[in-house]
């Protein structure tokens, strides 16, 4: 709804209302979300274009609301940015990510990198580093299994803390991927600021890699030339079609993530993919 305006008439619109009265709730429900294991974390497969091999994984949080069924992370994630929830959930998805490599590594697998989106917000929180490296040594597991992804607009935070923050992540041994590259204001002064270790091509341009006339060959060609050139390894996000995944592997892209070769999966289905992969 609308608030009223100058000429004293209301706009009201039904979907308009039913959106702020869906979006109350789930603002009130988040809160009790993490006690009520409502919350689960499905990986999605990275893998090597050329032979299939599992490089890693993709962390992507599930809410299954018990009245409104399952939220996607692209409705629920802004929300919990605006009530300041997003650290703790943050924090719970490192936990149980971490919780997860050991249980896998104890049933004799080969574990392989998950990677974790991190928010601006929990970015920029002091103590990142410290939680990570805890949680490391809690249970067990090696640096090298955890990547986390953070977005251009983490750049857009204070320059100086971001760095600090990435050199004691690094410190650890973690590796950094920028995320949805290119889909912000500042992407080459992201790489230059960042160093990342791995960059995450948005799935904006891998869509229309084989429209015809589309410049998004172009674009994806050049970010892997940058890519390649500052030794940094790249991913192909949203690979859905057999052609991208031509396009990408001809054109030496290290990893492709997409519904081509699975969606996310919940972890008993993404074990069973590491067992028989490895
Ligand atoms: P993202 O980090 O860019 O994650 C990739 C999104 O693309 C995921 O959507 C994934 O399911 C989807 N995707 C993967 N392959 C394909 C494909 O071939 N085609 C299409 N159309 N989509 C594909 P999802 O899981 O709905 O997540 C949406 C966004 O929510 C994520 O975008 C990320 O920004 C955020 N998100 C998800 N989980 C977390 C989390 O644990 N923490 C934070 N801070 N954000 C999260
Ligand atoms: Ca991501
Ligand atoms: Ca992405
Ligand atoms: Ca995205």
């Amino acid at each position: 709804a609308k608030r009223q305006g100058k000429a004293n008439y209301q706009v009201y619109s039904y979907t308009d209302s039913i959106h702020s009265y869906k979006k109350y709730n789930l603002d009130q429900d988040m809160r009790k979300a993490i006690n009520n294991e409502e919350f689960e974390i499905f990986y999605q497969p990275q893998v090597e274009p050329i032979s299939g091999a599992i490089y890693g994984a993709e962390a992507l949080l599930r809410w299954n609301h018990p009245e409104w069924g399952y939220v996607s992370p692209g409705e629920f994630i802004p929300l919990a940015e605006e009530n300041h929830l997003i650290n703790a959930i943050t924090d719970w998805v490192i936990e149980k990510v971490c919780a997860q490599l050991k249980n896998w590594k104890e049933k004799g697998i080969g574990l392989k990198p998950i990677a974790i989106n991190i928010s601006p917000t929990r970015f920029m929180k002091k103590g990142l580093a410290e939680y990570v490296k805890t949680l490391l040594s809690q249970y067990d597991i090696s640096a090298t299994f955890i990547e986390l992804e953070i977005t251009e607009s983490t750049l857009l935070q204070n320059e100086k803390n971001v760095l600090s923050s990435l050199q004691q992540l690094r410190d650890l041994g973690i590796k950094i991927a920028i995320d949805d590259f290119g889909t912000g204001y500042s992407s080459l002064m992201s790489i230059r600021t960042f160093k990342p270790d791995i960059i995450k091509i948005d799935q904006i341009f891998t869509r229309h890699i084989t429209s015809e006339g589309s410049v998004d060959k172009g674009i994806i060609l050049s970010i892997i030339h940058l890519a390649k050139e500052l030794g940094m390894t790249v991913v192909a996000e949203g690979v859905e079609e057999y052609e991208q995944l031509q396009f990408l592997l001809h054109n030496g892209c290290h990893y492709i993530q997409g519904y081509l070769f699975s969606k996310p999966l919940q972890k008993k289905d993404f074990y069973q993919i590491l067992k028989t992969g490895s």
